[in-house]
C-alpha cells in the first residue's frame, strides 16, 4: 500500500515547487515581468530562495507563484498542496475550520487559503462555453438558499416564501453532466435573459418548468420542455426526455452540502461556494475524474487568480 500522503511534495517544499511548476509551466516557463517564454534559469547559491528564477531579458527575478492564489501568502507551498488534495478529494468540501485544525495553520490563514482554492475552482468558462452546443437538452432551474439579510420577508408574518432568500440559477448540460450555476439577486426575466442567452446555444433543448418567465426566454432554443412543477409533475407525461430531474439532483447535493458544511454563508461570498459544488459535480467520478487528476485540475486553475485581502472581504 502507497499512501498518497507520503508524496515528497506534501512534505518538502523543493518537491512541492517541482510538482507545481511541472503543472503550471507545463508548456513553457514565461517570465510574469515581460512575458518572454524560457529564456530564464534558476537562481541558486545558499542565500536564494526556493524556486527563484531570472529572467534572461528584463534581468528581474520570480517564481511560479506569481500571478496565482499563492502569490503574496506566506504559507509553505507543500501545505498548500495538501490542502489543495484534501478539498479536491472530499466529496462535500471542508470548512476552514476543519483547515485549520489538520494542517496546523491559524484560523485567518486558513480562511483565505480556502476562499483562495475555491477562486482556483472556477473554470472561467462564463458566456465562453455554450451549454448544450451538440443539441442536448440543458435543464434550467433555480433553488433558494439561507436568509438574506438585506431584504424583508414579504407576505405573511411567518415569513414564508422566497423574497428574502438567496437564489441560484443553475444551468446543466445533460449531454455533458455538465453544470454551470450562478447567484442571482431575483428571477425576473431581465436578469435571467442575458445569463441563459450567453451561456446556453441556440441548438440547445431548454427543459424548465412551468414558469412563466422560462415561456419567454425559451424562444431562444431550438425546443422547450418543460413540466408542471406546481401539479407535482418532474417527468411529461407525453415525452419522459423532458425533465428537469438533473438539476434537482445537482440542488440536493449542494443544499445537503451547504447546510453540513458552511453553516453560515454571507452573500458576497455564496458565489464561489456555488462555484465549489459546480467543480465538484463537473469533475466528479462518474465524469471519469478521479481524486488524482481533480487535485490536478484544480492546482491548473490556481493561474490568473490572485485573490487579494481587498477583494476577498468586499
Ligand atoms: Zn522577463
Amino acid at each position: 500500500m502507497n499512501s498518497i500522503l507520503s508524496a515528497p511534495y506534501f512534505h518538502d517544499e523543493q518537491a512541492a515547487y517541482e510538482f507545481v511548476e511541472a503543472r503550471i509551466w507545463a508548456k513553457g516557463r514565461p517570465c510574469p515581468h515581460c512575458g518572454v517564454l524560457d529564456r530564464s534559469g534558476a537562481l541558486k547559491g545558499k542565500s536564494t530562495r526556493i524556486g527563484m528564477y531570472k529572467c534572461y531579458e528584463c534581468r528581474k527575478p520570480f517564481n511560479v507563484k506569481v500571478g496565482t492564489i499563492f502569490e503574496a501568502s506566506h504559507l509553505p507551498l507543500r501545505l498548500w498542496l495538501q490542502a489543495i488534495f484534501l478539498i479536491a478529494s472530499s466529496k462535500k468540501g471542508i470548512s476552514s475550520n476543519q483547515l485549520h485544525r489538520t494542517l496546523g495553520i491559524n484560523i485567518k490563514s486558513a480562511w483565505f487559503m480556502s476562499h483562495r482554492i475555491r477562486e482556483a475552482m472556477n473554470d472561467g468558462n462564463y458566456g465562453f462555453d455554450p451549454l448544450g452546443a451538440t443539441g442536448g437538452a440543458v435543464e434550467v432551474d433555480e433553488t433558494f438558499i439561507g436568509r438574506d439579510f438585506n431584504k424583508k420577508p414579504k407576505g405573511d408574518k411567518k415569513g414564508r416564501g422566497f423574497g428574502h432568500k438567496y437564489k441560484v440559477v443553475s444551468l446543466i448540460d445533460r449531454t455533458r453532466g455538465y453544470a454551470r450555476s450562478i447567484v442571482v439577486d431575483d428571477l425576473k426575466t431581465k436578469t435571467l435573459l442575458p445569463i441563459l442567452r450567453d451561456n446556453i446555444s441556440p441548438y440547445a433543448k431548454l427543459m424548465t418548468d412551468e414558469a412563466s418567465q422560462y415561456q419567454k426566454l425559451g424562444k431562444m432554443f431550438t425546443s422547450h420542455g418543460f413540466t408542471n412543477h406546481r401539479q407535482g409533475q418532474y417527468v411529461s407525461p407525453v415525452d419522459r426526455y423532458i425533465h428537469s430531474n438533473t438539476v434537482e439532483g445537482f440542488f440536493s447535493i449542494f443544499k445537503r452540502g451547504m447546510k453540513g458544511v458552511y453553516q453560515h454563508c454571507a452573500h458576497n461570498h455564496l458565489q464561489r461556494y456555488v462555484t465549489e459544488f459546480d467543480f465538484r459535480y463537473n469533475n466528479r467520478k462518474a465524469n471519469g475524474i478521479e481524486d488524482f487528476e481533480r487535485a490536478e485540475i484544480l492546482l491548473r486553475g490556481v493561474v490568473g487568480k490572485r485573490l487579494t485581502y481587498r477583494t476577498t472581504l468586499s
